[in-house]
């Protein structure tokens, strides 16, 4: 489960990782990409607008030897000499004629030297048709006075005295012809240039989006190539524009670059715009310009960029192929490298260690169990020492260690190993090990020595029934003994009675008081001695009081027991280093322990009453009531 976890957890970094990484290359090329793309847009608007520019010239002296052509025509001199009704049906059909395969102009007129217009001629279905013949505009004829003869004029209405719907101002250019006759100014003849369709004519482009706007020197839009001013009117910089359009306006930073520069590009509010100055009239800069908003480059950049997230989706999906298996397999060997580092840890540790597979022969064993055991690990591999091992209990063991690992996967008791003459008491742990597909493969078999442990136990155990001053059993360890011995007394043979004695040192209290306290314990210490020293092997001394002691006599008849305790008494006696005397009192114990004990008191006290330094009997029940 942990491991799941582990493994969720590093396989989702990764792919994070990998696809933030994958993300922040995708962004950056991106902008690379937008960047590319938005200097060839440029460039290509650029070279359009070069075209562009081009056209407007070319068109400009067709429209010059127009006026040529027109002004040295036999009907023009005709008319402009004598206006008789014939010649300017002449002329006029003349001017239709042109007129009528001719887009770019408006009309064609005649002005007499007096600046009144005397012939006007519109092409068929022209829109201006209905319009009359008119005096023309002081400033305009004033400036055609002033034109050398052959010498073609150019005007422009100054100021712009018409806008139209769309907010674009309506350009109106006239070339004038002065017409002089034998050195007589008859007139002249004026050529009004429609400069839409001019524009349609030159400005062609396949791409809508590049087709140029013309602006005047003010920055006010005069033609819309393609779709100028709506596209400046919705852009997203935020203004509503009056009808008046002006990108000096809109683009304040763009206009002051296109009155800077001859060409170039800038990019204002996210909207790029592309401009070169026209230098279509003298003295009257026009400017050409293609604006495009961010979602126009957008567009023209649409292909790289799709082709981008093609390419970073694929570079997704490739190394999500390979992040996900990869991960799996450095996993799986990270676990199987922790495994075999665990188990390198368990057998290198403090517990012994042997492997066993199914049917217990060796397979391998750590260098403490061939501490513990004395066995190499060359010597056990494939044998089954463990049965050896187990000593005579084996058998009985086997079946219930495997029965309870079969049940429970784990056994664990104490047990003692057997190795030659040595005994190890250990805790002795078998664990079953499963392979992937759950079927046993091996028992871990570890024993931990306890050896020391037991030792250490049985001091202590030993020490709790041993009085520290005398060195013989204390009053608890006695009563134990008086019980057991009780019991066993009830089962033995009459014939061989266990006796029981309680010793007394006499007038210990004359001591203490005499020679101190400290004295009066080396005493009791050395009349302990003595009396161990006297005692049989198999009677239990005890010292059961300050100065009092008691003596258990298995298998004693009373007479035996009289001989043995007098023995002690006599000891006692003459022993220098004591020098003093002990009293004795015994019983044949019964069952009825504490009845014995209260005889052998009693007896004691007989001795004690009868001048000390005694031994006495006491057998009689009665004797106690
Ligand atoms: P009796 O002959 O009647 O036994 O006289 P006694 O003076 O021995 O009297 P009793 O047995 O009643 O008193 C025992 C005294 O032994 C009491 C106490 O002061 C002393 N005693 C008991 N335990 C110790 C001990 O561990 N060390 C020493 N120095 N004195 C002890
Ligand atoms: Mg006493
Ligand atoms: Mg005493």
């Amino acid at each position: 489960m942990k491991y799941r976890r582990a493994l969720q957890k590093v396989l989702v970094t990764v792919v994070v990782m990998f696809v933030a990484i994958t993300a922040i290359f995708h962004f950056q090329r991106y902008h690379e990409l937008r960047q590319t793309s938005l200097s060839q847009i440029s460039q290509q608007a650029l070279n359009y607008l070069e075209y562009t520019d081009r056209e407007y010239q070319r068109a400009l002296n067709e429209f010059r030897s127009m006026a040529t052509l027109i002004a040295n025509s036999k009907p023009l001199y005709d008319y402009a000499q004598t206006k008789t009704e014939y010649h300017e049906q002449a002329l006029t059909e003349q001017w239709q004629t042109l007129l009528s395969n001719q887009q770019s102009y408006y009309k064609l007129a005649f002005i007499d030297a007096q600046g009144q217009e005397t012939l006007c001629v519109f092409p068929p279905h022209s829109k201006f048709a209905h319009q009359t013949r008119a005096q023309s505009q002081p400033e305009f004829f004033a400036y055609a006075q002033t034109l050398s003869d052959h010498q073609i004029g150019y005007w422009e209405n100054r100021p712009w005295t018409s806008d139209d719907h769309n907010g674009v101002k309506e350009l109106d250019i006239k070339l004038i012809y002065p017409l002089t006759i034998e050195a007589q100014r008859e007139g002249y003849l004026v050529l009004d240039l429609n400069m839409e369709s001019l524009s349609q004519r030159v400005n062609y482009s396949p791409d809508l989006l590049l087709r140029a706007d013309l602006l005047d020197q003010n920055g006010g839009y005069l033609i819309k190539g393609g779709h100028g001013v709506e596209r400046v009117h919705t852009s997203n910089i935020g203004k509503r524009l009056h009808a008046a359009t002006n990108i000096a306006d809109v683009q304040p930073k763009t206009w002051q670059k296109m009155q800077e520069f001859e060409d170039g590009f800038v990019k204002e509010h996210g909207v790029l715009t592309v401009f070169k100055t026209l230098n279509l009239i003298e003295a009257t800069p026009l400017h050409l310009a293609i604006s495009l908003s961010p979602d126009e480059l957008t567009g023209l950049a649409q292909e790289a960029i799709e082709a981008l997230n093609r390419e970073t989706g694929l570079a997704i999906l490739l190394g999500l192929l390979f992040i996900v298996p990869t991960t799996f397999m450095l996993m799986y060997y990270r676990r199987n490298s922790i495994d075999s580092h665990l188990a390198r840890a368990a057998l290198s540790g403090m517990s012994a260690v042997m492997i066993i597979d199914r049917y217990c022969k060796t397979v391998l064993v750590n260098p403490e169990f061939t501490r513990l055991t004395g066995l190499s690990s060359a010597y056990v591999e494939s044998k089954n020492v463990l049965k050896g091992l187990l000593g005579e209990r084996k058998a009985e063991l086997f079946k219930q260690i495997f029965a309870d690992v079969r049940e429970h996967d784990i056994w664990e008791d104490e047990v003692t190993l057997y190795q030659g003459e040595s005994e190890i008491t250990t805790i002795m742990r078998v664990q079953s090990s499963f392979d992937s597909k759950g079927k046993l493969s091996y028992y871990i078999v570890s024993f931990v020595d306890i050896s020391e442990r037991k030792v250490l136990e049985e001091k202590l155990r030993v020490l709790s029934e041993k009085d520290p001053m005398s060195d013989l059993w204390n009053r608890r360890k006695f009563e134990q003994e008086l019980r057991r011995s009780a019991l066993l007394a009830q089962l033995a043979d009459s014939n061989k009675p266990t006796c029981l004695a309680l010793i007394d040192i006499d007038h210990f209290k004359r001591i203490n008081d005499e020679l101190g306290h400290d004295e009066g314990d080396r005493i009791i210490s050395r009349v302990s001695y003595v009396m161990s020293s006297v005692v049989r092997h198999s009677d239990f001394l005890a010292r059961i009081g300050g100065e009092e002691f008691a003596v258990i006599m298995p298998n004693t008849s009373i007479a035996d027991a009289n001989m043995a305790l007098n023995r002690i008494r006599e000891q006692v006696e003459i022993d220098t280093q004591a020098s003093v005397t002990v009293s004795v009192g015994f019983t044949q114990l019964t069952p009825d322990y504490t009845r014995s004990y209260k005889c052998a008191d009693i007896a004691l006290y007989e001795s004690k009453t009868i001048g000390r330094n005694q031994v006495s009997l006491c057998l009689d029940c009665e004797d106690i009531a």
